[in-house]
């Protein structure tokens, strides 16, 4: 109820100051959602990445040696997204640079898909647990506007999300990634497509787990298709 009546306090306190700026009455937006202001992307990212450096909002600042902000294309259609930083991300500040980076590579390539001309990439947490635990809670709770930037900036018409614990971050979900994969969920502006991570095809040698994992990048690549033929939404005027 009080934060209702401070609410409530602030509009009437925004009005006041209307009438006293000389408004005479309040327009009606033409629709809801205004169009978001033409951005340069790679300088969003740029800037939110400048604004990262130094970070101390959880505990990841103690374990990590470099955030691993984001990889690719600031203009891509497609943005994929893992878990956090390992030890090679760590080392060299960017992400899906190891082992499992070099399969997401190949899993990319095998749909046609350039990483760095036609993918975005970033993580849930931009800096490394230590001993490569899952991230905590709280340090994706904090982490979390980081990755709502990324989102909003590149505006990919596809995420493929990559694993359990991005996809149930992303979605909200504590279904597992076997039960989600398969299926196109609306993500925000986006169609999100869930997969296995390439870390767990990594440790996981079953033909099965790969062929479902090529089965949902062709969803991917369909999808993405589809939805290219519309102008993209970062298109500058
Ligand atoms: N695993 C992830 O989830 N992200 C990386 O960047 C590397 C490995």
């Amino acid at each position: 109820m009080s934060e209702l009546a401070d609410a409530l306090r602030d509009v009437a306190q925004t009005l006041r100051h209307h009438r006293d700026l000389g408004m005479t009455e309040i327009t009606r937006a033409a629709s809801a959602t205004p169009p978001p202001p033409a951005v340069d992307p790679a300088k969003a990212l740029a800037a939110q990445e400048a604004a990262l450096q130094g970070c101390t909002l959880c505990k990841l600042c103690h374990s990590r040696t470099n955030i691993a902000f984001g990889s690719g294309s600031p203009r891509a259609r497609l943005m994929v997204v893992g878990e956090g930083p390992g030890e090679e991300e760590d080392k060299q500040g960017k992400p899906f640079v190891g082992r499992a980076g070099q399969l997401l590579t190949k899993m990319l390539e095998s749909v046609g898909f350039d990483r760095e001309r036609d993918a975005y990439i970033a993580n849930v947490v931009k800096c490394r647990p230590e001993r490569n635990r899952n991230p905590e809670p709280d340090e994706v709770a904090a982490c979390n506007p980081f990755l709502m930037a990324q989102l909003d900036t590149v505006r990919p018409a596809v995420i493929l999300a990559l694993g359990n614990f991005a996809v149930q971050t992303l979605l909200g979900t504590r279904e597992g990634i076997t039960k989600l994969r398969g299926r196109l969920y609306e993500y925000r502006d986006s169609v999100l497509v869930p997969t296995f991570h390439p870390a767990f095809l990594l440790r996981n040698p079953g033909p099965e787990y790969r062929r479902m994992a090529w089965d949902d990048l062709k969803l991917a690549r369909r999808e993405f298709d589809r939805l290219s033929a519309a102008p993209p939404p970062n298109s500058l005027p």
